[in-house]
């Protein structure tokens, strides 16, 4: 079958087209792209997006129609803890979590309303970012704050990048040949956004984003996780700093942009190189952050069979996972340096033989969750 992977921001549309065997993992790519600057004179809105899109897919698969798509949801809230195949009341329920991710949930439903708009009989899957963090419990996914942040405003721990957590977990599980649900690792998501999740018996047990992705590891250009008053301090001295004005500078002009002065692991790696001594404080702070989770998520799950690199940083920087990995000697890690230093695109493990705990590095690959996904939903006995 033809499953359209969607991704949809509010001014782009990035798209994959991928043919899957029945019960197959993730299929191979047929042709894919990006649809820029929706909302201008050329591209109006997303409807007009997808006729250009289905021009094109006209095009490039030789018109071949396409059987199911399915798109990337940044926040499927408490309603989803699972992929969802779209009916009657999904697309208002992601319509209605809006406030937890008001950049990225209003772009996935006019994305999801204009491929109904395009093909209505086209059965269409909901994938969710926060999807795979529904198994943590109430102990991990609470605030100590009033009951009424929650019970108002939905105040807790969501955690997010959860189809990759997910995908990068099976992969592991298969690669070491162990049965998921008798796997626990801990997973280093490690892009301009980066997270790390703890994962008992191959299911989410805690993740480093909580309330929103800012928490948790130093990242691009994120500050990860910060004490609370930080933001309540700044916005007293600073009359003019409004909480907008505070979001970008927390989301936007602080991680490794903050203290290298550039957000870039590539480039903060060649800086300390060259003996920058802001960009080497900054890969140290990212690094022991990052240590400091392992440490703790490897207590959260009784004892991780495996740590886990993945996404642009985990699977390219060899340098940093040395960073993290000589500071986890005490839990018996060991790297071998040359499998470390290797290029490769493949799942590979990184440790020495006489390591305590594995180390690979497993390339994440989100569109093909997606599109398994997806697939799984519209030929399983959910499609009817
Ligand atoms: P996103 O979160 O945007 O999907 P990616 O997963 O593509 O991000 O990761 C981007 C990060 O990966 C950047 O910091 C980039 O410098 C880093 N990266 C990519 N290739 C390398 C490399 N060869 N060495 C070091 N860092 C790399």
């Amino acid at each position: 079958m033809l499953v359209l992977v969607v991704n949809c921001g509010s001014s782009s549309l990035k798209y994959q087209v991928r043919e899957l065997d029945p019960g197959a993992d993730g299929g191979t790519v047929l042709t894919s792209g990006l649809i820029e600057n929706i909302g201008s004179s050329r591209i109006a809105d997303h409807t007009q997006a997808l006729e250009l899109l289905a021009e094109r897919l006209e095009d490039e698969l030789d018109g071949r129609g396409i059987d199911a798509a399915g798109h990337r949801v940044v926040h499927g809230g408490e309603l989803f803890s699972e992929p969802a195949l779209v009916d009657g009341g999904t697309i208002g329920a992601i319509e209605e979590l809006s406030p937890l991710a008001p950049l990225h949930n209003p772009a996935a439903v006019l994305g999801l309303r204009a491929v109904q708009q395009k093909w209505p009989q086209l059965p269409q899957v909901c994938v969710f970012d926060t999807a795979f963090h529904g198994t943590m419990p109430e102990h991990v996914w609470r605030y100590a704050v009033p009951e009424e942040f929650y019970e108002r405003w939905g105040i807790r721990r969501y955690g997010f990048h959860g189809t990759s957590h997910d995908w990068v977990t099976g992969q592991a599980a298969q690669f070491l040949g162990v049965p998921r649900e008798r796997f626990s690792c801990v997973v280093a998501h490690l892009g301009n956004g980066a997270s790390v999740t703890a994962v008992k018996d191959g299911r989410s047990y805690d993740t480093s984003m909580g309330y929103t992705p800012l928490a948790g590891l130093v990242m691009g250009t994120r500050t990860g996780d910060l004490d609370p008053s930080v933001v309540t301090a700044v916005l007293r001295r600073d009359p003019e700093l409004t909480p907008e004005r505070l979001d970008a500078v927390l989301n936007k002009e602080s991680g490794l942009r903050a203290v290298a002065g550039d957000h870039d692991m590539r480039a903060v790696q060649e800086a300390a190189e060259r003996g920058d001594e802001r960009a080497e404080l900054a890969l140290e702070m990212a690094a022991y952050r990052l240590a400091k989770y392992v440490g703790g998520y490897h207590v959260a799950v009784d004892g991780a069979q495996a740590l886990v690199f993945t996404a642009g940083i985990g699977e390219n920087a060899a340098p940093f996972r040395a960073r993290v990995c000589d500071r986890l000697g005490a839990l018996g890690i060991r790297l071998d340096d040359d499998a470390n230093a290797a290029r490769s695109r493949e799942t590979r493990r990184i440790s020495a033989p006489d390591s305590a705990v594995e180390v690979l590095v497993v390339p994440t690959d989100e569109e093909q969750a997606i599109a398994a996904a997806t697939a799984a939903l519209v030929t399983g006995p959910a499609a009817g």
